[in-house]
Order: C-alpha cells, then sequence, then structure tokens
C-alpha cells in the first residue's frame, strides 16, 4: 500500500490544498493555532520545492465570531454579511503566518459565473500561474458576498476540483475535520472503518459518503467524494484526510497511509472537455438514438443531426448541453453548433439535408467530438 503512494506522489511538483472551515474552527471561531501549523507545513512544501495553491474556507466562521453569533446562520443575505466581515480576517490571519514563514499570499475569490466564462476562465489560470512563478501563496475562496444560488459553487470541495483542473495540479488534498472516508458514518456507527485507498467510484464508495456536516461545515462527505470523482478523471490523484492531525501534510508527502487515497482513472478528460463537464450548466437536452449513443460512446464520434430524436429548453449557439439516452441516462455534455429551434428543424436529419432545411450551414455536426465531453463512464451521477 506505501509503494502505490509513494508511486502515486513521486511526481506530485503542483499541490492544490483544500481546508474545510471544520479544520479552522475552534469553539470559538478561527483556530489561529492551527493555521499556523498549516501555514508552517505549506511552507515547509515550498521550501522543498513544491508549488501550492490553497482554496480554503472559514470567511463565514470568522465573521460570525467577529459579530458574537452563535449557532447557524438561517438567510443568504447574513450569510453573505458574515462572509464579507471574516473574509478579511481570515487572509490577515493567512498573511500574517505565511509572512512569518517568508511567503506573500495572494487572494482570489470567485463565483461559478467567473469559471463558466471561457475567457474569464483564461485570465483566472494566467493569474494563478503568474502568482506561482513569484512565489507568492494564491489563497481562494468563493466570493460569498455575492454568490447566490445559481452562482455558487456549492461548496469550497467543488470549487477546488475546478481549480486542481486550472492549475493542473499533480494532487488534491483535502484536509477536513474527519481521517477519510469511511465504510458508513463513523459519528453514527462506532465500527465504520477507514478506506485507505479507492481505485473506482463504486455504489458502495458513493453511498458510504453522506451529506451529514460537522457544524461549522458544507458538503459533508459526499461533496469531498464528489469533488475526489471529478479530479481523479482527470488524472489527478486526491487525499482527503484529517486537517486537525499534526505534520498531517509532511506525513502525506511522505507516503505514509494517511486518510483515503483516490487514484487517478485510467480514462482522462482534457482541461477543456473537463470545464465543459464540470464547470458550465447545461442550458438544454439532446435526447439522441442508441446509434447516436455507440458512436458517441464508443467510437469518440461527433454528434450529428441525424442521432437526434429530441430538443429540450432554449439555448443558442455556443451553449452547453446535455446528450441524453432514451431512457434518460445523461452521457455527454458539449457546446452546440446550432440554436434550440434550429436543432428542432433537422433533429433526424442527414447532414446533407441541414442547408436545404435551415437556408445555411456552418457545420455539419451538431455538437463536434473537440467539444463535447463524455460523462457517463465515471460519472454517472452528478452532470
Ligand atoms: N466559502 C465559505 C466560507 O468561507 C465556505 C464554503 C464551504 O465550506 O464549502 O465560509
Amino acid at each position: 500500500m506505501e509503494n502505490i503512494r509513494q508511486e502515486t506522489l513521486a511526481h506530485a511538483k503542483k499541490i492544490l490544498i483544500k481546508v474545510g472551515s471544520a479544520v479552522l474552527t475552534g469553539s470559538d471561531g478561527l483556530d489561529i493555532k492551527i493555521i499556523d501549523s498549516l501555514v508552517q507545513e505549506m511552507s515547509d512544501l515550498v521550501r522543498q520545492g513544491y508549488s501550492v495553491v490553497l482554496v480554503t474556507s472559514g470567511a463565514i466562521v470568522s465573521g460570525k465570531q467577529r459579530m458574537n453569533i452563535t449557532g447557524k446562520l438561517k438567510s443568504m443575505p447574513e450569510k453573505q454579511a458574515a462572509a464579507a466581515i471574516g473574509q478579511g480576517r481570515l487572509m490577515r490571519v493567512y498573511a500574517k503566518s505565511f509572512e512569518k514563514n517568508g511567503h506573500y499570499v495572494a487572494q482570489i475569490l470567485l463565483t461559478l459565473s467567473d469559471l463558466s466564462d471561457r475567457q474569464r476562465y483564461l485570465n483566472i489560470r494566467n493569474t494563478l500561474s503568474t502568482l506561482t512563478e513569484w512565489g507568492a501563496i494564491p489563497i481562494i475562496n468563493e466570493n460569498d458576498t455575492v454568490a447566490v444560488d445559481e452562482i455558487k459553487f456549492g461548496e469550497n470541495d467543488n470549487l477546488a476540483a475546478m481549480i486542481a483542473n486550472i492549475i493542473e495540479a499533480d494532487l488534491f488534498i483535502n484536509l477536513t475535520s474527519t481521517d477519510g472516508l469511511y465504510d458508513g458514518n463513523p459519528a453514527q456507527f462506532k465500527k465504520a472503518k477507514l478506506i485507505p485507498l479507492v481505485r473506482e467510484f463504486t455504489e458502495e464508495i458513493e453511498s458510504a459518503a453522506t451529506e451529514d456536516t460537522s457544524s461549522s461545515g458544507t458538503g459533508g462527505m459526499k461533496s469531498k467524494v464528489l469533488a475526489a470523482k471529478k479530479v481523479t478523471s482527470i488524472g489527478i490523484p486526491c487525499i482527503i484526510a484529517s486537517g486537525k492531525k499534526k505534520k498531517v501534510l509532511a506525513d502525506i508527502m511522505a507516503g505514509k497511509q494517511i486518510g483515503t487515497l483516490f487514484l487517478p482513472m485510467a480514462d482522462r478528460l482534457n482541461s477543456k472537455k473537463y470545464w465543459i463537464a464540470f464547470t458550465l450548466r447545461p442550458r438544454g437536452k439532446l435526447i439522441i438514438d442508441d446509434g447516436a449513443k455507440k458512436a458517441l460512446l464508443e467510437k469518440g464520434k461527433s454528434l450529428l443531426p441525424s442521432g437526434i430524436i429530441d430538443v429540450e429548453g432554449d439555448f443558442d449557439l455556443g451553449d452547453p448541453v446535455s446528450c441524453v439516452s432514451r431512457e434518460g441516462t445523461i452521457l455527454a455534455k458539449g457546446l452546440v453548433n446550432f440554436s434550440s429551434a434550429e436543432i428542432s428543424k433537422i433533429k433526424g436529419l442527414k447532414t446533407s439535408q441541414i442547408s436545404q432545411v435551415l437556408g445555411h450551414k456552418d457545420y455539419d455536426e451538431v455538437i463536434h467530438r473537440d467539444n463535447l465531453a463524455i460523462t457517463k463512464q465515471n460519472l454517472k451521477n452528478k452532470i
């Protein structure tokens, strides 16, 4: 087992570390001692030649502490107000701690809509790589004060998975308040055992994780496993471990058996396809026949009008849509070359008939395979 770990970590250089609120929180708000010790560990990694990008929660917890609020905040404006107060404080704590270790930090706050726009997505990528070249530590959080419902990442686990893709991380370490993924909820079953290694996402693995959260975190183990599923699908290994354990990062990098290691999956999505699959929200659906299903899944082909049975939703050229089987299984997601109104007219037809019906034909394919991410194999539940 240690061998697999060591082999998996041997070539890791760029590490994305996510720290959850539950790790950073003591009985009365931010736990400065824990932050100091994690920062010390991250700084040691940088000194050893690793590059580190940090995704951190803790803004809301910190804001609540400032305002002496106990218990959960209920309304969105309250959470956003607490985040607005807490984010500055969170950064001050990190900045002070990293500066003691000789490193400057850079704050980046993002919403899902920032990453859904390809241009902004690429800008963020360039900024992150410049910061890394300069030796600064990027510290990323969701821009809680403006993010509501449909533009929210949901949890920082999801945000971290997207950032892992943007920076093309070699390893994603997700630090939480439990020791890793257990075969049952350890809070409920005393006999629940830690799963040290996940080679594939079986039903058992997915059902082992619940949405139960600590009082300060969001998403629970479920969102951590989903984030692991996303990054491993593009070849990035993921480790979920306890951020409360002393020397956790050093021990992970030494290949010790700590937490749960999710091995990268064999079939990778390239970075653009990952962006399509995980960052973009589908604006509609194309129901496709069995022939098209086979062409997409087994032969890596583009989607042609002839394989489309039906269209749902109202979308334009360039929008993301899901490709769904007759049975309703989501098979793929891609960017369309025609609007929903146009596809309704050309569905079921041969490519040669497109210009006759529409009066123009800019593309042969409804979705070109370069803009099509197959999501069924590994990622059947969440897209
Ligand atoms: N962005 C939130 C915060 O900083 C936390 C979200 C999460 O824990 O996933 O408080």
